[in-house]
């Protein structure tokens, strides 16, 4: 373990970081480990579905014709596809436009403007609220609250999910906390999926707010990188059963399942919150682009043939996965100077770096060409109280870009790791 040291030696590991790095600015690279995307080739995968419900074809199995407005919770074919698979009776499931990211802000939208079921005023009418922010987390969920100047309560994830001994602390006692932010399975960044007890403590817990939502993006659900298909407990079962029906929020989509800009979300919940969402929706929309939802519908089948065209994913990007962290053992392994996640699913590998040490390594992989996500976009306002995590999103370049990406990565870490390390002795 280099942390053992002396400064010769970590003089002699710096210079040699500084060569690879000179080495690496002169090739100018131009590679993006930015945003979690689909490939190109993954989105090859879903090709059938330009096609697709093809012409004259745009009858549903109950005879709609889905050219027309109408059917605001959307096509039942496709949602009793995805009901299983949300963990969502398919009567409270509703079948929506191409982001599920909109309907999450258009749920806080409705929450702050209209009272919900179980509320004792609005949000905007509640003085100020508060939202729990697990952290590391999704910087758009973060933006969310931001935009409304919703404050956020950061929460340390472990590996089984958010501290719940925290979480449970802070909504018994203060009913202006109004909600948690939850990505159960494969979790971005961290690839954590909250464990039983992490799911039945939220399920079961006392809140003071009576409006307590938890907002269950459920993005990663059967995005699977081993044979092991992760399974989560139901949220809305459990709350139900606990007495809290109205407590959950589920939130999924295919954007990474078929086409990201051209796929279908999902919202679930109680029956009073559905009854609740769509009321508000029918002021918003006369009904969702169905044809959309057939094509779908006819494109994945089933619940089954959702799981088989996920194994085609994870065929394009497992071996990216595996290249990643091949790559990142390599040359950060035994260094004292990283650690980083394993995934079993999801989008994500984190990378955590000494602490003072991530925004030096984004900015010296920017220098020599290596757009990466800005450090800190894991935390609530862009601010990680260490600076020391780094998301890596290793799905959208080509393998050869990625290995090369991934290596000038590691040769920042070793850099700037070193350099801090010289400094503290
Ligand atoms: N939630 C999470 C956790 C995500 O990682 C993403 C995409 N990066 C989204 C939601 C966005 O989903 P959609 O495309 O359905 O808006």
């Amino acid at each position: 373990m280099t942390t053992d040291l002396g400064a010769q030696d970590l003089t002699a590991l710096l210079d040699s970081a500084r060569q690879d790095y000179s080495e690496l600015a002169g090739r100018g690279l131009k590679l993006d480990l930015t945003r979690g995307k689909p490939s190109p080739d993954q989105l090859d995968l879903a090709d059938d579905l330009l096609t697709l419900p093809g012409s004259k074809q745009f009858k549903a199995a109950d005879g709609t014709d889905t050219r027309n407005y109408g059917g605001l919770n959307g096509l039942l074919e496709l949602r009793e596809i995805f009901a299983g698979l949300l963990q969502v009776p398919v009567a409270q499931l509703v079948a929506a436009g191409n982001s599920s990211l909109e309907l999450m802000h258009d749920a806080f939208v409705q929450a702050l403007l209209s009272k919900l079921p179980g509320a004792e005023s609005r949000w905007v009418d509640a003085g100020p609220i508060k939202f729990l922010a697990p952290v590391p987390g999704y910087d758009r969920h973060f933006s969310i609250c931001e935009r409304f100047g919703i404050e956020m309560i950061p929460v340390p994830m472990d590996e089984n999910g958010p501290d719940m001994d925290l979480v449970t602390r802070l909504v018994a006692d203060d009913a202006s906390i109004k909600g948690i932010w939850a990505i159960p399975k494969y979790s971005n960044p961290t690839g954590v999926t909250y464990s039983d007890e992490v799911v039945r403590r939220l399920a079961e817990m006392p809140t003071a707010a009576p409006d307590f939502r938890i907002f269950w993006d459920n993005a990663y659900s059967v995005h699977h990188l081993t044979d092991e298909r992760v399974e989560i407990a139901d949220i809305l079962g459990l709350a139900t059963a606990a007495g809290h029906a109205d407590r959950v929020f589920v939130f999924g989509s295919t954007s990474k399942i078929t086409l990201a800009g051209a796929g279908v979300g999902f919202f679930g919940a109680s029956e009073a919150n559905v009854k609740w969402w769509l009321s508000n929706l029918s002021k918003r929309s006369i009904g969702p682009d169905k044809v959309n939802q057939l094509r779908h519908a006819a494109f994945l089948g089933s619940a089954e043939g959702v799981l088989a065209h996920m194994d085609k994913h994870r065929a394009v990007i497992g071996p990216k996965f595996e290249a990643t962290l091949r790559i990142l053992g390599e040359q950060l392994g035994g260094t004292g100077l990283a650690t980083w996640t394993e995934p079993k699913g999801g989008y994500f590998v984190t990378l955590e770096v000494p602490e003072g040490c991530a925004s030096a390594v984004v900015a010296r992989a920017a220098e020599i060409g290596v757009v990466l996500t800005p450090a800190g976009a894991t935390h609530p306002l862009g601010q990680d109280p260490k600076d020391s995590v780094i998301r890596i999103a290793p799905t959208f370049p080509g393998l050869a870009d990625l290995e090369a990406a991934v290596q000038a990565l590691a040769t920042c870490v070793k850099l700037v790791g070193y350099e801090q390390r010289l400094k503290q002795q």
